[in-house]
């Protein structure tokens, strides 16, 4: 296992990022402290002793931890954190993320448009459901530097699994962050983003794109089920990610049924006329 340092991203932004990789993680899950002598820790990462020992011992003014979501990649650190420092975690729980993500002990739910000031800093929550129905994004203002958990990764697309995953609020999510004044990307996973607005026009195309195809390939299938639809729908992918594939076809199913396109009636997908 290779030892994780502290990445000086700039004056005040440090990325540690943690021992996960694998097909989900990428390179592993980035953690981010944010501040010098008032210190917020973005996403603690997973259940990872020798992680959270790394962020323990990269500063002795960390203040609080704020979470992008609570999913096992990202939040169980926060807990394992707790347990040697008495600092609060602040993130969002919903009913369906409480049903099926781990516990974590919020001191208080964030919520759109609140800050954390310090002497040091400014950030500000958004909230962005669409990947997880609790996922915030979290903008450093003065350095436009935007936190993306899992909303925006460096280098593959995010998974979209329903019901806590939802298509239509991911796209908003997505337009959503064109309205605030960001520079840069810091994801959950991979390196820093330096052309935002084009990486989030790029990514709500590609995901348009997909949609096209899955209307295209039930046209051309006739009524099909989703194992069908999958490799229709994938055919230019590696069929050793189509069951991840699968999570973000049943949300682009979701959708056009939401819009009307489709029926899924008895397992069987058809277009509406
Ligand atoms: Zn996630």
């Amino acid at each position: 296992m290779k030892t994780e340092v502290p990445i000086q991203i700039n004056q005040i932004v440090r990325r540690i990022t943690a021992s996960n990789s694998s097909l989900f993680t990428g390179p592993g899950t980035n953690t981010y402290l944010i501040g010098n002598d008032d210190v917020s820790i973005i996403d603690p990462g997973p259940q990872l002793n020798e992680h959270t020992k790394v962020i323990r011992e990269s500063s002795t003014h960390i203040k609080r931890i704020l979470l992008t979501h609570t999913h096992p990649d990202h939040s169980p650190g926060a807990n394992l954190l707790q347990e040697h420092l008495d600092i609060p975690i602040f993130g969002l729980a919903t009913d369906s993320s409480i049903k099926k993500d781990s516990i974590v002990n919020f001191e208080s739910y964030l919520l759109d448009g609140d800050l954390i000031r310090t002497n040091e800093y400014t950030i500000e929550v958004i909230e962005t459901p669409g990947h997880a129905s609790n996922h915030l994004c979290f903008l450093l203002r003065d350095e436009r530097m935007l936190f993306t958990g899992d909303h925006i990764m460096e280098g593959s697309t995010v998974v979209i699994a329903p019901p806590d995953g939802n298509m239509s609020d991911y796209l908003s999510s997505l337009k959503k962050i064109k309205n605030y004044n960001v520079g840069q990307i810091a994801p959950g996973h991979g390196e820093i983003i330096d052309n935002p607005f084009e990486t989030i026009d790029w990514t709500i195309e590609h995901r348009l794109r997909r949609e096209e195809k899955v209307i295209k390939s039930i046209k051309k299938l006739g009524s099909c089920n989703i194992q069908k639809l999958l490799k229709e729908v994938y055919s230019d992918v590696d069929p050793i990610l189509h069951p991840i594939a699968e999570f973000s076809l049943i949300a682009h199913l979701d959708r056009l049924e939401e819009l009307g396109d489709i029926t899924t009636d008895d397992h069987k997908i058809s277009l509406k006329k």
